[in-house]
């Protein structure tokens, strides 16, 4: 047994001398060979890099010069070569290599009697395990020098087994070899073990058998791991054909999900152009529903007033009344109905045009003053002496909104006052916010109900016994015509102390030449029934009887013919009925009427055509051509009302028309 722990005999790396005289290291490629000694016992070299013959000639000098150093003499060191840095080496490199370490061991006489080489590749291996004969070592194949020291260090140091003699082959030896040969070359599952096929030491080719048996056991590692490879390319394959069905699979779920949603979207779209077309269908058909209710009502209305001026006992009376509030109750809700599918398909007002608001406000106030007085309540305004006369609003919104909110006011109020006020919120060189608020001392609203009774139907008392009428659309009217013009309808209210109903407003102050070329421009809402004219009223001639004085009333409804032609018989005017446009037409060339009273849509020819052709035809009628025209029209818009004033019209009356409206408007036109 020897003692390994002996001091001298134990080697480590730090033992190693490394001369730089020994040392080869191109910065450039990267190759280095480094070689060191421990005198006598050991040398080791540590190669890297891409090792051409180029370099590897050049490094191969300092090799020499380690046996020139006569640190090797004997036969007794060990060789350590780290091959774990070597990235490529070509065979003619390991020839030169192998070739050039064999004649310096020769010539200076100094084999080592083992070589360890740390990781090296497989086919190195089989290269060396050839070249073991021919050098006459053994190589010992380890992972790292430190195994290599180990291994030194336990003493494992096999001894090299001298064979240079001259060998002797019987035939029968050849044939053993030869069939061996044959074997490997066609029999792929052939292996050779050389202990398992007892090859003896003694054998003479049992070098030969051992560089057949080496190689043999080379092939069949590459065969295993070439099978390996192909496993894994196949695995590998046959993953991508799964990924690729997978995707497959999943490109065409993308492609159906893009046909569904585009299907959705063609349907929504649709949807939406149907639920557009069953809107306007809708308001279309509230707004032609509600006309045709209420031309009957008109007559009613119309009707009851003229019974109402002829001589009733008090039960009559009683019942003319009644059918009067009620029927003023249906006519309220009909135009409500027709001013939400108006306000709902955006026919009221499309575009701002310029307002006096101050004259609004003051129309508005005089148009219900009475309604309020009525009921012992003050209506009061409240407008700051800044506020500017001319804006750019919707004023059919404004005014509907404010109508709507100051009616509920005094509808809701027993006692105190309603007020009507504009504060400034703030205001730019071009535009002016307006803060427009409706406060009554009235019944209040309860917190719970202040967002219900925005809703339409809605009322706060909904039971059969309330007091107040209603329909319940007001404040949902309201609030729609609230945004339309921009601004958010909120109120505040405290039960039985009042409410307060306000919005803000932004209106766009006019320029000079805005307020000229302001076309659109119509003096608002006067608080009668009627408008002012652009035109110049007629002069009376002198003091003529009513009866002398014949009007035309162009009307194609007969109720309405009889409604409006009994009241004007009843202030004691002549009446002449003509069925639409061609026949007032006719009627205007055979006969000087003081004025007519125009209806607009009437079959053949309308309103508005006909009073065009009047103001042309200069000599074709009997009077004037300058003959005041009075629109007679139910729910006009702003817009028809432009209309009727640019077809040369000279004021408006609205149906139902009513006994003391129809005095005024004609003590206005005829006098
Ligand atoms: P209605 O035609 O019933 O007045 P509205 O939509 O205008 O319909 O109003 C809905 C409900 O809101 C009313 O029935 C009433 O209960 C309540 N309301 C509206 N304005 C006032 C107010 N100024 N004071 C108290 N309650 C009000």
């Amino acid at each position: 047994m020897q003692d390994n722990s002996r001091a001298g005999n134990h080697l480590s790396i730090e033992m190693v001398d490394f001369n730089p005289e020994w040392q080869f290291e191109d910065h450039k490629t990267g190759i280095f060979y480094k070689n060191g000694i421990i005198p006598q016992k050991l040398f080791i070299t540590y190669l890297g890099g891409n090792i051409h013959p180029e370099s590897a000639r050049k490094a191969l000098i300092s090799l020499e010069k380690i046996f020139k150093s006569g640190g090797l003499t004997n036969s007794d060191y060990i060789r350590i070569a780290d091959y774990n840095k070597v990235i490529s080496a070509t065979f003619n490199t390991r020839v030169l290599y192998a070739n050039t370490l064999n004649r310096l061991n020769e010539e200076y006489h100094s084999r080592p009697i083992a070589t360890y080489i740390c990781g090296a590749s497989l086919l190195l291996k089989t290269m060396l395990r050839l070249f073991a004969s021919y050098v006459k070592q053994e190589f010992i194949f380890v992972s790292t020098v430190e195994d290599a020291f180990d291994l030194i260090n336990a003493n494992v140091q096999p001894s090299l087994s001298k064979k240079d003699g001259q060998i002797t082959i019987s035939q029968q030896e050849i044939d053993r070899f030869a069939a061996l040969c044959g074997n490997l070359l066609f029999n792929e599952n052939f292996t050779f073990d050389e202990q398992k096929n007892g090859v003896t030491p003694e054998d003479p080719l049992h070098d030969l058998y051992t560089i057949i048996s080496l190689l043999n056991h080379d092939l069949k590692e590459l065969q295993k791991a070439e099978k390996e490879q192909k496993e894994e390319i196949e695995q590998a394959l046959e993953h991508s054909r799964i990924l690729n069905t997978r995707l497959t699979e999943e490109k065409k779920l993308v492609e159906k999900k893009e046909q569904i949603q585009q299907i959705l979207i063609k349907k929504l779209n649709q949807a939406k152009i149907e639920a557009e077309i069953a809107t306007m269908a809708k308001s279309e058909f509230l707004a032609n529903i509600s006309h045709e209710i209420i031309t009957p009502l008109h007559a009613v209305i119309g009707m009851t007033e003229l019974l109402c001026y002829t001589p009733l006992n008090g039960e009559q009376k009683n019942y003319t009344d009644t059918i009067q509030s009620s029927t003023q109750q249906l006519y309220q809700l009909l135009n409500n109905i027709l001013d939400f599918s108006k306000a709902d398909s955006g026919q009221i007002d499309s575009n701002t045009i310029l307002i006096d608001i101050k004259a609004l406000f003051n129309d508005i106030a005089s148009l219900l003053n009475e309604s309020a007085i009525k009921k012992n309540l003050r209506l009061t305004l409240s407008l700051p002496a800044s506020t500017p006369s001319d804006l750019f609003g919707y004023p059919e919104y404004l005014k509907q909104a404010l109508i709507n909110l100051v009616q509920n006011a005094i509808k809701f109020t027993s006692q105190g006052e309603i007020i009507l006020s504009i504060e400034p919120v703030s205001e730019t060189p071009d535009t002016i916010t307006l803060r427009i608020s409706i406060s009554d001392t009235g019944i209040g609203i309860p917190e719970e109900k202040k967002d219900l009774v925005f809703q339409k139907f809605t009322q706060v008392d909904s039971s059969p016994t309330r007091k107040e009428g209603g329909t319940g659309l007001g404040l949902a009217i309201t609030k729609q015509l609230v945004e339309l013009m921009g601004g958010k309808l909120e109120l505040s209210s405290r039960e039985n102390e009042g409410s307060k109903f306000s919005f803000v407003l932004s209106f766009i102050k006019p320029n000079e030449s805005s307020k000229k070329n302001d076309e659109n421009s119509v003096t608002p809402y006067t608080g009668s029934l009627h408008e002012t004219s652009p035109r110049t009223p007629m002069q009376s001639s002198g003091t003529k009887s009513l009866s002398s004085i014949r009007i035309l009333l162009v009307e194609d409804n007969a109720i309405n013919q009889r409604v409006a032609s009994a009241m004007l018989n009843k202030l004691g005017f002549t009446i002449d009925i003509a069925a639409n446009g061609i026949e007032a037409i006719d009627a205007l060339r055979q006969t000087a009427y003081s004025l007519v009273i125009m209806d607009l849509q009437m079959p053949l020819m309308g309103g508005l055509e006909a009073t065009r052709e009047i103001r042309k035809m200069e000599s074709g009628i009997l009077i004037s051509s300058d003959i005041p025209i009075i629109a007679m029209t139910a729910n006009a818009t702003q817009q028809d009302k432009k209309n009727c004033l640019n077809a040369g019209m000279n004021d408006f009356i609205s149906k139902p028309v009513t006994m003391p409206t129809l005095k005024e408007l004609l003590n206005k036109w005829v006098k």
